[in-house]
């Protein structure tokens, strides 16, 4: 017996991918329109790289001694939901990327699913896309595989928040391939250790220890520094440290492979902590992410394309649709198989802003991309591609494909203008904010809508 195939009618606005850009993106639609808005997600649950392995928004504060808060609007509807239930507290300023926003993982799931029934998004899970056929009137048939069989969704807009740009790949746009220019950056299995003696470990000299130990141990240890935070669970901590390089995540063997050699360095880091580590002795890995996080793979290649003089020049242009002031934080294989993480700060304001043209695929009518597959060179993308940065890519492209079905314009010769004006309507910051922002916990206010984070 052969698979049987099921049909969407009438789907408005498509969204592939419902990791942070994708769930932004089908919210940011559904609450602006009465469009039919679906969502569509592979596993079985929301969020995608924000909830299969991380716990720390990135990206809303500029690093420094003055920090300010250059996202807002959508992305803080979603802290404010963390802080409502207890889950969320401010990381400090020790890492270069500014002061985090900590949550915590399982209950952002849960949070994903809130946000979306909300807004009235359809949602599937369990179901991937596997194919698109480009329809002679120029829509797109859009197929894809889940328990019931295939499954055919032909709508009139298409967001793209796949990560690895499935639906550009399928439908023939143009795109490059992290590793054919520059190194691609490396992988990431991330992992939770529990029963953490905290005090233990900051008594014995925390951070600086750590990092000693790090260096003097004798254990192969792929990579010598990362980070190891508190979670908001007791005694837990969160570990970004593994490092796999030299493989490409589109190829399945090599997927494969680094799938099993990212849970190898995993548990080799635990028989360091374990061992060489004061507060640890009695801890234990309790969860390693879903997959290995892979920080790159396709960036399309669109109307414009993000680069590192751009970011540099820490210019905002006219037709900007987020900021950024992550440094370029590119993880890379070292001389000699040795592993090194390359900083490069943004100079003079350190903010840049992001044209409307990196989410719209060369030549697109009916389609942009949300997310880290958006048009970027390798070392621009290695500045903005934090979760606050995705996040208010996802709301740009929601709100412009609403934009384009309401006044029948296509996604490549839209007016910028209107969509900048519903984007600040909306609470998103797209000038340089005068004030710094108050990054200290208690005197910050988590629980107002839009305006909650200053
Ligand atoms: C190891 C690692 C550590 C990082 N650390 C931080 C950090 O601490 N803070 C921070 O702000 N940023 C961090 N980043 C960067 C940031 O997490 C990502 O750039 C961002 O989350 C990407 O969001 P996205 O929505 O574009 O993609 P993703 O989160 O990758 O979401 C894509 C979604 O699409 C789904 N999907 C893929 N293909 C298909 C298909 N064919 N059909 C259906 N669904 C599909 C996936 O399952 C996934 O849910 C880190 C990244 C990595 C890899």
């Amino acid at each position: 017996m052969s698979a049987t195939t099921h049909s969407i009618h009438g789907i408005d606005i498509l969204v592939i991918g419902a990791g942070s850009a994708g769930c932004m993106a089908a919210i940011a639609a559904a609450r602006a329109s009465s469009n039919n808005v679906l969502l569509v997600e592979r596993y079985g649950f929301f969020g995608g790289t924000s909830t299969q392995m991380l716990d720390t928004f990135y990206g809303f504060f500029t690093p420094g001694e003055t920090p300010k808060k250059i996202v807002g609007g959508l992305p803080d509807l979603v802290v404010n939901e963390l802080d409502n239930v207890g889950e969320v507290f401010l990381r400090p300023n020790t890492y270069g990327a500014g002061t985090g926003v900590n949550y915590h993982p399982e209950r952002l799931k849960a949070i994903w699913d809130k946000m979306l029934l909300e807004a009235g998004v359809k949602v599937l899970l369990h179901t991937a896309l596997i194919d698109v056929n480009v329809l002679p009137d120029g829509r797109y048939e859009c197929i894809f595989w889940n328990k019931s069989g295939f499954l055919n969704v032909i709508p009139q807009r298409v967001i793209d928040a796949s990560g690895d740009a499935d639906f550009c790949h399928l439908a023939g746009f143009d795109y490059e391939i992290a590793g054919q220019k520059e190194p691609a950056q490396s992988m990431t299995t991330t992992f939770r250790m529990a029963n953490v003696e905290l005090d233990q470990f900051e008594k014995s000299g925390g951070k600086k220890m750590l990092a000693q130990r790090m260096a003097d141990t004798s254990l192969p240890l792929p990579r010598k520094e990362g980070s190891a935070h508190a979670m908001n669970i007791p005694k837990c901590i969160s570990t970004v440290a593994v490092k796999v390089a030299g493989l490409n995540a589109l190829n399945i063997n090599e997927l494969t492979q680094a799938e099993m050699e990212g849970r190898r360095q995993a548990f080799l880091f635990e028989t360091f902590f374990r061992k060489e580590v004061p507060g640890y002795a009695d801890a234990k890995v309790i969860g390693l992410s879903h997959q290995i996080g892979v920080r790159e793979t396709r960036r399309v290649y669109g109307e414009h394309r993000l680069t590192k003089d751009e970011c540099m020049a820490a210019s905002i242009p006219h037709d900007s649709i987020l900021l950024c002031g992550a440094p370029i934080e590119d993880h890379r294989e070292g001389k000699d198989g040795a592993s090194e993480t390359h900083w490069e700060y943004i100079p003079q304001s350190g903010i840049y802003g992001v044209p409307y043209g990196t989410i719209v695929p060369k030549t697109s009518q009916t389609v942009w991309v949300a997310g880290r597959c958006f048009s970027a060179t390798h070392d621009a993308h290695a500045s903005c591609r934090s979760m606050a940065q995705t996040m208010a890519m996802g709301t740009a492209a929601g709100l412009a494909a609403v934009q384009s079905i309401r006044t029948s314009a296509a996604a490549n010769e839209m007016e910028v203008r209107v969509l900048r004006e519903q984007l600040h309507s909306q609470g998103s910051i797209l000038e340089e904010p005068t004030q710094i922002a108050r990054t200290g916990q208690s005197d910050w206010k988590l629980n107002k809508p839009y305006h909650g984070v200053h």
